[in-house]
């Protein structure tokens, strides 16, 4: 029998559906920070924000930077295949140092000079040890949902996938579909967002996204360009655009000392949440630390912030105070 052209039509669409492809940073398992119960996340690759506190450099940009981590080196003497591959000779050896493996054993790992590297990710091709590794990769949605059914199990009443960044919704193709097929299998939708994006991306989004995780992170329009490279106006309206358009919220509010943390900005923050309404689940209030710092150095990136000490209990139990005697849900992260 001949197929008509809308049964062609039909088999197109789905074809075209099983090839979106995410260009992403990593899938986690057994996550319990991104959303309620034990998650799998998803990062996508890529974010129109710089926060100056970001822990995960690797996550803003849309191309790979080339990522080197010492540790997994075997060593020159052993391997050297970076050394070969590179075509701008800008891996040469660094000085020995002692094995954690073998102590007393000399090896020399590799040093790579960013200057004359071009980013062409050919040594990280070459590295058998993952040494060397480009900071992304493409991954369909199929793939994707294919990794995350494997977890399913574990989910319970309450988990399930959270697509997070980078922004996710800045590869919104990837990431619709991801979580409408990961509705269709049965398992909840958390999205982690700026919420900097078109309006109508978050109209659009709504319908397949269980909880929505949104950082509000500066009142001062001023000042959230100054810390995060964007002003505020957008993601305000999208906060509200959401409460209106029936998704639940859960607000996470990273709270840095010097910078954001200050009791103005916090409490204009909780007066704002309170407009939100019930659509707030629970606001969580997350204090800086400086865990991200390794993975700048990995990336060869500076870490744009001077010497921040992470917040007291005391510090952070001012902040949550604020939120409780406004009647909203709250907790430390
Ligand atoms: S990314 Fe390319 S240029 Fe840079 S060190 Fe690796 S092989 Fe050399
Ligand atoms: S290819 Fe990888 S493991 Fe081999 S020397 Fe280079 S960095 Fe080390």
């Amino acid at each position: 029998m001949k197929e008509t052209v809308s049964q062609m039509r039909q088999v197109e669409e789905i074809m075209e559906k099983k090839c979106i492809t995410g260009h992403i940073y990593d899938i986690q398992g057994y996550s319990v920070h991104d959303g309620p119960g034990i998650r799998t996340t998803v990062y996508t690759k890529g974010c129109p924000l710089r926060c100056l506190w970001c822990h995960s450099p690797e996550s803003q940009t849309f191309t790979d930077e080339l990522s080197y981590m010492p540790l997994r080196c075997v060593g020159i003497d052993k391997c050297g295949l970076c050394l070969k591959a590179c075509p701008e000779e800008a891996i040469t050896e660094a000085e020995p140092e002692e094995s954690l493996q073998n102590p007393g054993e000399l090896i020399t790992k590799v040093r790579i000079d960013r200057e004359r590297c071009t980013n062409c990710l050919a040594c990280a091709k070459a590295c058998p040890a993952k040494s060397l590794m480009p900071s992304g990769y493409d991954i369909t949605v199929e793939e994707a949902l294919r990794r995350v059914l494997l977890d399913k199990p574990f989910f319970g009443e309450d988990g399930g996938i959270t697509i997070s960044g980078g922004e996710p919704l800045s590869q919104f193709d990837f990431t619709y579909e991801l979580a409408r097929r990961s509705k269709e299998e049965g398992i909840t939708v958390c999205l982690d967002t700026t919420g900097y994006c078109d309006g109508e991306l978050i109209d659009r989004i709504i319908p397949v996204t269980d909880l929505f995780l949104y950082d509000i992170k500066e009142m001062d329009s001023r000042k959230s360009e100054h810390f995060t490279g964007v002003k505020n106006e957008l993601i305000l309206e999208n906060a509200v655009r959401i409460a209106r358009g029936g998704g639940r919220l859960q607000i996470r509010i990273p709270t840095i000392p010097k910078l954001n943390g200050d009791l103005e900005n916090i409490r204009r923050t909780a007066e704002f949440v309170r407009t939100l309404g019930d659509a707030v689940d629970l606001v969580q209030v997350l204090p800086y630390h400086r865990m991200g710092i390794p993975k700048y150095e990995r990336i060869a990136r500076k870490y744009p912030l001077p010497n921040i000490d992470p917040p007291s209990d005391e510090y952070m139990e001012e902040r949550l105070q604020i939120f409780r005697e406004l009647d909203i849900p709250v907790q430390l992260h």
